[in-house]
C-alpha cells in the first residue's frame, strides 16, 4: 500500500520495511496502550464511522481505553459491529496524529507552533482578506464527522462571530440529493424510517446501495427479518448483496430515473395504486400520472437494458408487497439527476401507501456518523433546524433564541461546495478553513484541486486529527483536533436517532476538540460574548433544544445526555410534556398519522423529465467507470481505517479494477495485470480483476483510493448540487 509521505516515514523502520513493531513500541512510549483494562468501567459510545450509529462499549483503566465491546442491548446494533467498530480505538494511536499546531514558513516547510500563535495568525491572516475583499471572500468547508455540538458552535462562529456567508461540509457529496428530495416532497428534512422496518418488510427494495458492506449492521437487520422478504437490488454491478438478494436487476449506468417512471406508470396503467392514501395525504397526483403516461415498458427495456419481463416483475412484486420499503444511497444520490431519482423513488411510495406503516418507507441511509446532525446543525445552506436564511422571521427567530443581534445573521445561504470551489478558481475566494474532510482526495476531478484550486487561496486553514492528508499537507496553518473518543457530544444516525459519544481518553499532544478549537478561536476574533453560554457540549445541546422547538425535528423531551444513554438514544421528534415523558417509545417512523410537512400537509409528487448522462461514452473513452465502496474495512479517504493493521489486512492495499471477461479477453488483460485506466481529466494505473461483477462496457474502482477522483467527471444535481461520481466515460489498456 502507498502510504502518505508523514506515514511511511513513522512506520518504516531503517530498513525501509513497514513494522508494527516499532508503531507497537512509539505507541507504548506514547502512553496509548494499556496493558490491561478493567472490565467493571466501562463507557458507552457512538461509533464514529458510519451513520448506522452503533453503540460501543469501550473498558477503560486509568482513564484510558483498552478494550471494546458492543452494546447487547443498543436497540440499534443488538450486540454486532462491523470491523470498522471492532477497530474503532485504532487510528487514536496513530504516529502521523497532529500534536501541535504547524505554521507554514517561508521556506514552504511547516514550523510549530504554541495555540496562541495559530490563533493569532488564524484571525490575523482571515481579518486581512476579509477587510481587503469583503466577507464573501472567505469560506467554511465542515463534515459530517463532528458532534451536533460542534457543528453548531462552527457554523454559529463562522457566521455570526465572523461575519462570513459562505459555509458548506462534504456532506454535500454524499445526501445532499436525499435532502432536497425530502423537502420538495415531505415539506422538510425528514427520513422517515425506523431500523426495525428492515425487519417488517416483506419486500425490501434497494436502488444503488451495497449495506452488506457499506452499512453491514444494517444488512445484518435484514437478515433477522422473519418474513422470508423479497429482496430486489437495483445495481448495475453485481455486488455482496445482491449476492444475497432475491433479484437483481442490472441496469445500465444512470438509468434508475427511467425505470422508476416505467415502474409508476405500470402501476397507474393496472390501478396497482392506493386512491385512499393518494387523495387523502398527497397532491399534484393526476400532473404525475399524465407525466409518466410516456415512460411505457419499451422506454424502461431500452434505457435500462432489462427485459420487459424483469420491468414488469418489480411492478408486480410492489404491488403484491403488503410492506413494501425502499432503500437507497449513494448510487442514487450521486448523480446529475440525484434528487429526481429520490423524488421517483418517494413517488413510488407514496402512490401504494406505502409509508407511514411498519416495514415500508422511502427510506434514504445515510453515510457519516453525523451527516444527519449537519443536515440540522451545520447553519450552512440551511438555517438552524431547517430554517431558511433568506426568511427575514427566521433570522429574527433565531436572533431572540439565542440573544443575538438578528443583522448579525446572513441573509442569503452560502454557496455550495462546488461553487465554492469554483469561486476559489475564479478568484473571488481567497481564505478556505476545512474541518476534518479531505477534499485533496474526495474531491470530485480531483487534478483541479491541487491545479487550479490550492494554487489561488491565499490562506488554507486545516482542521484535522492527522497531518498527514492529501489536504493537510497543502495547509498554510494545521490545527491539530481530538478524534472520536477523545471528547463528548452527541451525533444523529440515518433513522434519526440521537446518541452520546464519550470522551475516553485525552487528546494526543497539544491537540483539541474541535469544541474547544472552535471556542479559542472566537475569543482570539474578539466575538467570545456572543458564546457565553457556550459553554460546554452539553450546554450546547440544551441551546439546540430551544432552537429546535416548534419544528419538525423538535427535540426539547430530551432531557440531557444521561436520558439518551439510558434509554439507548431517542430519535426525533421528542416533544416536551409529551404523555409518555421521560419514557419515549424505543422505535419511532414518522407520518403514521398521513400528515407531511408543507402547510396543507400533504406530500408532494415531484418529478421532471429525464436528462441524458452529461458525459458520453465515445470511441476514444468507450467504457462506463462506476465507483463506489470496495470493502467494510473501508471508510472514505481511509485517513482512520488505513491505521489499522486488522483493516488494512482486510481490504486490497492498491487500487484495483474490476472488468468483465469479454473485455478482458479482447484487451488480452488477466487478473493481476497493470491497466491503464484514462478519462478526459487524467489518468491512472490499477490492478486488474477480471469478474463479471460489472457487466461488459463497464468497470468498477473503489472511491477509497486517492487516484480515483482524477477520473471523476465534474458534474452536479442542479438542484441539491451533489457531484455525480458515480457514471463517466473512460478507456482501458494494458500497461505495456
Ligand atoms: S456499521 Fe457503522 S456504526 Fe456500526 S460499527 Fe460499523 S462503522 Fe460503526
Amino acid at each position: 500500500m502507498k502510504l502518505p509521505p508523514i506515514l511511511e516515514r513513522v512506520f518504516k523502520s531503517k530498513s525501509g520495511r513497514l513494522t508494527d513493531k516499532l508503531r507497537l513500541k512509539q505507541n507504548r512510549q506514547l502512553g496509548l496502550i494499556p496493558a490491561r483494562y478493567d472490565s467493571n468501567n466501562i463507557q458507552k459510545s457512538i461509533c464514529g464511522y458510519c451513520s448506522t450509529g452503533c453503540q460501543l462499549d469501550i473498558h477503560t483503566k486509568s482513564s484510558r481505553p483498552g478494550g471494546l465491546r458492543h452494546g447487547t442491548t443498543h436497540p440499534v446494533n443488538l450486540g454486532m459491529a462491523c470491523p470498522k467498530g471492532w477497530e474503532a480505538l485504532e487510528p487514536l494511536n496513530a504516529p502521523d496524529r497532529g500534536r501541535v499546531p504547524l505554521i507554514r514558513d517561508v521556506d514552504h516547510t511547516f514550523r510549530q507552533a504554541e495555540w496562541p500563535e495559530a490563533l493569532d495568525y488564524f484571525c490575523q491572516r482571515f481579518k486581512e482578506i476579509q477587510n481587503q475583499h469583503g466577507n464573501e471572500s472567505v469560506a467554511f468547508l465542515g463534515t459530517g464527522q463532528i458532534t451536533n455540538e460542534e457543528l453548531a458552535l462552527m457554523g454559529a462562529l463562522a457566521k455570526f462571530g465572523m461575519g462570513w456567508v459562505h459555509g458548506d461540509g462534504n456532506t454535500r457529496q454524499c445526501m445532499a440529493s436525499a435532502v432536497t428530495a425530502y423537502k420538495e416532497s415531505f415539506g422538510f428534512d425528514a427520513p422517515p424510517y425506523t431500523y426495525a422496518d428492515l425487519e417488517l418488510s416483506d419486500t425490501l427494495i434497494f436502488i444503488g446501495a451495497n449495506p452488506c458492506i457499506a452499512h453491514p449492521i444494517l444488512w445484518h437487520r435484514v437478515m433477522r427479518n422473519p418474513h422470508r422478504p423479497k429482496i430486489i437490488v437495483i445495481d448495475p454491478r453485481a455486488t455482496e448483496t445482491t449476492a444475497a438478494a432475491t433479484t437483481h436487476l442490472a441496469i445500465r449506468p444512470k438509468s434508475d430515473l427511467t425505470l422508476l417512471y416505467a415502474i409508476a406508470n405500470i402501476l397507474i396503467q393496472n390501478d396497482w395504486i392506493d386512491h385512499s392514501y393518494i387523495d387523502q395525504h398527497t397532491e399534484l397526483f393526476d400532473a404525475f400520472a399524465r407525466f409518466v403516461k410516456s415512460y411505457s415498458i419499451d422506454r424502461a427495456v431500452e434505457a435500462t437494458g432489462l427485459p420487459a419481463s424483469s420491468v414488469m416483475e418489480l411492478a408486480s412484486k410492489i404491488h403484491e408487497g403488503k410492506a413494501v420499503s425502499f432503500w437507497w444511497t449513494m448510487g442514487v444520490n450521486q448523480s446529475y439527476q440525484g434528487t429526481r431519482t429520490a423524488q421517483a423513488i418517494i413517488n413510488l411510495a407514496l402512490m401504494t401507501g406505502n409509508i407511514g406503516r411498519p416495514g415500508t418507507g422511502a427510506n434514504s441511509i445515510t453515510g457519516q456518523c453525523n451527516a444527519m446532525g449537519s443536515r440540522l446543525f451545520s447553519n450552512t445552506t440551511s438555517l438552524f433546524c431547517g430554517r431558511d436564511f433568506e426568511n427575514p422571521a427566521d433570522r429574527e427567530d433565531i436572533g431572540n433564541r439565542l440573544n443575538i443581534p438578528a443583522d448579525r445573521i446572513p441573509n442569503k445561504k452560502s454557496l455550495p461546495y462546488h461553487e465554492i470551489m469554483k469561486g476559489i478558481e475564479k478568484g473571488d475566494i481567497k481564505g478556505l478553513w476545512i474541518v476534518a474532510t479531505n477534499p485533496g482526495h474526495s474531491w470530485i476531478d480531483q487534478s483541479r484541486w491541487f491545479k487550479s484550486i490550492r494554487s489561488k487561496l491565499e490562506f488554507l486553514v486545516v482542521q484535522d486529527m492527522y497531518e498527514s492528508t492529501e489536504t493537510a499537507q497543502e495547509a498554510d496553518l494545521f490545527l491539530p483536533a481530538a478524534g472520536w473518543g477523545e471528547k463528548s457530544g452527541t451525533f444523529i444516525n440515518s433513522e434519526r436517532r440521537f446518541g452520546v459519544i464519550e470522551k475516553v481518553q485525552d487528546p494526543v499532544g497539544e491537540a483539541r476538540s474541535d469544541f474547544d478549537i472552535f471556542k479559542d478561536i472566537a475569543d482570539h476574533w474578539g466575538c467570545g460574548e456572543l458564546f457565553e453560554h457556550w459553554k460546554t457540549p452539553e450546554d450546547v445541546f440544551q441551546i439546540l433544544k430551544t432552537l429546535s422547538m416548534h419544528t419538525p425535528c423538535d427535540f426539547s423531551g430530551i432531557k440531557d445526555y444521561s436520558m439518551l444513554q439510558k434509554n439507548g438514544g431517542i430519535q426525533w421528534p421528542h416533544i416536551q410534556n409529551q404523555q409518555n415523558g421521560d419514557l419515549p417509545e424505543k422505535e419511532r417512523r414518522l407520518f403514521e398519522d398521513g400528515r407531511f410537512h408543507h402547510p396543507n400537509g400533504r406530500a408532494h409528487f415531484v418529478f421532471e423529465e429525464t436528462t441524458p448522462n452529461p458525459e458520453s461514452v465515445c470511441p476514444n473513452f468507450p467504457v462506463w467507470l462506476l465507483t463506489g465502496r470496495g470493502t467494510s474495512a473501508q471508510w472514505h479517504t481511509q485517513t482512520r481505517t488505513a491505521k489499522s493493521k486488522m483493516l488494512r489486512q482486510m481490504a486490497p492495499g492498491s487500487v484495483y479494477v474490476e472488468l468483465h471477461p469479454a473485455d478482458a479477453h479482447e484487451l488480452g488483460i488477466k487478473t493481476n495485470d497493470l491497466v491503464v485506466i484514462r478519462s478526459r481529466r487524467g489518468s491512472l494505473e490499477a490492478h486488474a480483476r477480471v469478474q463479471a461483477s460489472v457487466q461488459q462496457g463497464q468497470i468498477f474502482i473503489p472511491m477509497h483510493y486517492p487516484e480515483v477522483n482524477q477520473l471523476t467527471h465534474p458534474s452536479f444535481d442542479p438542484y441539491s448540487h451533489q457531484p455525480s461520481y458515480k457514471a463517466c466515460a473512460v478507456s482501458l489498456s494494458k500497461r505495456t
